[in-house]
């Protein structure tokens, strides 16, 4: 096991970002199974005595379900409107799960706004630190149903989609390692989907020019990031001194594997 992986056992503040994708099924309902896992390994995590903050999208999928939409509504009123009723449902999703495995939950919903202003900043800060401190999972989220421009950035990839929020979180919590579960299993010289040789890259330690070529376009119609606002979120947070691992977030343990140190996913080592 080379040094880099191996000092991931001892992260003790990790922050997870899962997306759509994962969270709910190609027929658009939640993925209750893998929810779950999720819940279990990260309460798991907790009782190991580190700290856990996870960054979750869903709240316009997950409203759009619970509404019996077929598709996201394309006006933004509407979108700001179906993630107000999917944020609710799933933090009760989340908290149902949690509590199975006796833990707590705390929602926090940012906007670009807050992080960008100093007194914000600060008392955000002093929230996450003071619910980590009573073993509190914070559950974090864009605030689309407050500002418009996370929800417009969803679409285009351009501002405060979730992976940026993850790495902006990460670098705010001075957290250890940041972790993002994808419907990919990690970083690769040219896009799987579309080239079957495509070659695996298991450590970056430096994000160069030819790296940022071999990312393609963006994800699934479900989520919204690809591998650019990866390597975007990978500055933010390599440069901030966390290690950011990317991994298949179909099976939840993955995240197990990781912080045992174990070859999976790609790791984007922090530049200390
Ligand atoms: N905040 C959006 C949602 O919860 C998702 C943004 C993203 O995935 O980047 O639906």
């Amino acid at each position: 096991m080379d040094n880099v992986r191996s000092r991931l056992r001892d992260a003790k503040r990790i922050v997870i970002k899962v997306g759509t994708s994962t969270l709910t099924y190609s027929t658009g309902k939640i993925n209750l199974t893998t929810i779950d896992k999720l819940s279990r390994v990260i309460s798991d995590l907790v009782n190991q005595g580190r700290e856990i903050i996870l960054v979750t999208s869903g709240a316009i999928g997950v409203g759009t379900s619970k509404l019996k939409m077929k598709e996201k509504p394309k006006r933004i009123r509407e979108r700001q409107a179906v993630a107000a009723v999917g944020q609710c449902e799933l933090m009760h999703i989340y908290s149902k799960f949690f509590s199975e495995y006796g833990h707590i939950v705390g929602q926090i919903l940012l906007t670009s706004t807050v992080v960008n202003d100093k007194v914000g900043r600060r008392n955000v800060i002093n929230t996450f630190n003071t619910l980590l401190a009573k073993e509190i999972i914070p559950i974090v989220n864009a605030n689309d149903s407050v500002s418009v421009e996370e929800i417009k950035a969803g679409q285009i990839n351009t501002f405060l989609e979730n992976d940026t929020l993850a790495a902006i979180v990460s670098k705010l919590t001075g957290a250890d390692l940041m972790i993002i579960l994808s419907d990919v299993n990690g970083f690769y010289d040219s896009d799987p989907k579309e080239n079957p040789n495509a070659k695996f890259i298991s450590t970056i330690y430096e994000i160069t020019p030819e790296i940022e070529n071999c990312a393609g376009g963006a994800g699934t119609k479900r989520g919204t990031g690809g591998m650019i606002t990866r390597l975007k979120a990978a500055k933010i947070a390599t440069s901030a001194g966390v290690d950011m691992v990317v991994a298949n977030g179909s099976d939840p343990h993955i995240i197990m594997d990781i912080v045992n140190g174990n070859e999976v996913g790609t790791i984007f080592v922090a530049r200390k």
